[in-house]
């Protein structure tokens, strides 16, 4: 089943996801909705918070030309070594109409959880480092806006604003897949 996708400024979205404890058959299920989700936005990476769900789950898939080949289902993802430094134009789900350049670390090494509760480790960089990094900022309440300057921020908030105050709808960004 699709989920329907929170947009900025919906507070859920700053609410932190709690720890996943032990993996429910409801949980295995969440996971291969927001596998779905992702898809149908479409956007490269998606994160339970994103769609209402506060726990520490994401969705990742770099590589839409195969789709499901490379899918990445993460529980409880923790960031343990980085290294280096890139720029990297972002965009999000949740975040319409809006990319921005944001500094992230250029290789990381991810700690996490199958669904079927393996512990793995996965080591990337360029793209698949970012989404990791941007789709653990959405487990901590975190958006790609919140590491832009307050200025680029404040503009943004107050776009939005006035398209939801005159009751216009959000249009979905175009452009490459967001994370
Ligand atoms: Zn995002």
């Amino acid at each position: 089943m699709i989920r329907e996708i929170l947009h900025f400024p919906d507070p859920r979205l700053k609410q932190p996801g709690a720890a996943v404890k032990n993996m429910t058959a409801d949980l295995v299920q969440l996971v291969d909705d927001m596998a779905l989700t992702m898809y149908d936005a479409p956007g490269v990476g998606l994160a339970a918070v994103q769609i209402g769900i506060p726990q520490r789950i994401i969705v990742i898939d770099v590589n839409h030309e195969e789709p499901g080949k490379h899918l990445l289902k993460l529980i409880n993802p923790v960031i343990i070594a980085r290294e280096g430094e890139i720029i990297w134009e972002e965009g999000c789900l949740s975040v319409i109409d809006y990319t921005a350049e944001v500094k992230r670390a250029a290789k990381v090494e991810v700690k996490a959880w199958t669904p079927d509760e393996k512990e793995i480790t996965l080591q990337a960089e360029d793209l698949l480092a970012v989404a990791l990094q941007h789709e653990i900022d959405h487990l901590d309440g975190k958006l790609f806006i919140d590491r832009i300057s307050r200025l680029k921020r404040e503009l943004y908030s107050r776009r939005v604003k006035k398209l939801l105050r005159e009751g216009r709808p959000l249009e979905a960004r175009k452009g490459p897949p967001a994370i």
